[in-house]
């Protein structure tokens, strides 16, 4: 629900909106191969997850962004700040926000935390600006600020292509997964510079996702995982096998990483189930989440 509070004795009608972004997983990502604008072609099923940063939306003359976290930089190039200006920009909007950033999601993790952010910064000042944007429309501004940012406005789950910016919407089906992250950043234009041509597929995994989501079943699904740039960033980080092998010795149904990495995950029966397969991982040395595939938005007015 909307919440507002008059913050502002000036104006008398300032509001404050507070908003949950939540990351995503990739139950498959296949390269394709590359363009010739040097992007790589994609296939993806992306799939929101319940870990979300948390932003405070205030009203203001200015643009401004604070955040407790250390690992995200606090000037113009964060994505919540990014986001903001390309909507005033594009709206001609003469006014600013305070934006107060709680990060949960790791960084540079695969899970599009960044991308999350600047999506629930459009879907706020939309809201907190009286901008009555429709989706497609705030979609436009999404894409100019990463290609993960439009899956966001959507949530649930989806089949991205071309550089992951194209989306079919797909069904969700009840999963519980178990994040585990190394705490060692990758980068994703590493991640992307080291695939070869050898790696390239078809897109036929994503294919198999989508046939296993609409199955609803969980077993089939963690069958179906499966992601290029493991094939990269597995011989580079050692924790990537190691966390797989946590995940699947711990009672896992599949594991795979998501996205450039270096988060894995792994598939559960139950939510039960995932919160025992946190359990025993979290005794190792990696942080670890039991999660729920969200079925609804990725971004949420609180
Ligand atoms: P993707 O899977 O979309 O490539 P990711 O999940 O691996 O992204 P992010 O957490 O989005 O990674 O961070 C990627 C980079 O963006 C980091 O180097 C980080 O410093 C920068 N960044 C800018 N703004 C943010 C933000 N609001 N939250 C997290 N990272 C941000």
């Amino acid at each position: 629900m909307l919440s507002c509070d008059v913050l502002s004795k000036r104006s008398g009608t300032a509001r404050r909106l507070v908003l949950n972004a939540a990351a995503k997983i990739n139950l498959t990502l296949e390269v394709l191969g590359r363009r010739n604008d040097g992007y790589h072609e994609i296939v993806t099923v992306m799939q929101a997850v319940d870990l979300s940063d948390r932003l405070v939306l205030e009203d203001a003359d200015v643009l401004e962004l604070r955040t407790t976290a250390s690992d995200v930089p606090t000037d113009g190039t964060n994505l919540v700040l990014r986001a903001a200006a390309a909507l005033r920009d594009r709206a001609a909007v003469s006014r600013g926000a305070r934006i107060t950033l709680e990060k949960r999601i790791p960084v540079a993790a695969g899970l599009g935390g960044g991308s999350a952010d600047a999506a629930a910064v459009l879907v706020g000042l939309n809201r907190l600006w009286g901008l009555r944007w429709s989706g497609a429309r705030l979609a436009e501004v999404a894409v100019t600020l990463g290609m993960d940012v439009p899956f966001f406005l959507h949530g649930g789950a989806a089949l991205g292509t071309g550089r992951g910016e194209r989306l079919e919407p797909l069904p969700t089906c009840a999963l519980a997964l178990v994040l585990v992250n190394p705490g060692v950043a990758a980068s994703t234009a590493e991640i992307y510079g080291g695939v070869q041509p050898a790696m390239y597929s078809d897109g036929g995994q994503g294919r198999g996702m989508v046939a296993a989501l609409r199955s609803r079943r969980p077993s089939r699904v963690a069958a179906t995982l499966g992601n290029t740039l493991e094939r990269v960033a597995a011989p580079r980080y050692r924790d990537v096998e190691q966390m797989e092998a946590a995940l699947l010795a711990a009672g896992a149904l599949g594991a795979a990483m998501s996205g450039s990495g270096l988060t894995v995950f792994g598939v559960a029966r139950s939510y039960d189930h995932a919160r025992q397969i946190r359990d025993r991982i979290g005794r190792a040395r990696w942080a670890c989440w039991a999660v729920r595939a969200l079925r609804g938005p990725a971004i949420r007015i609180r």
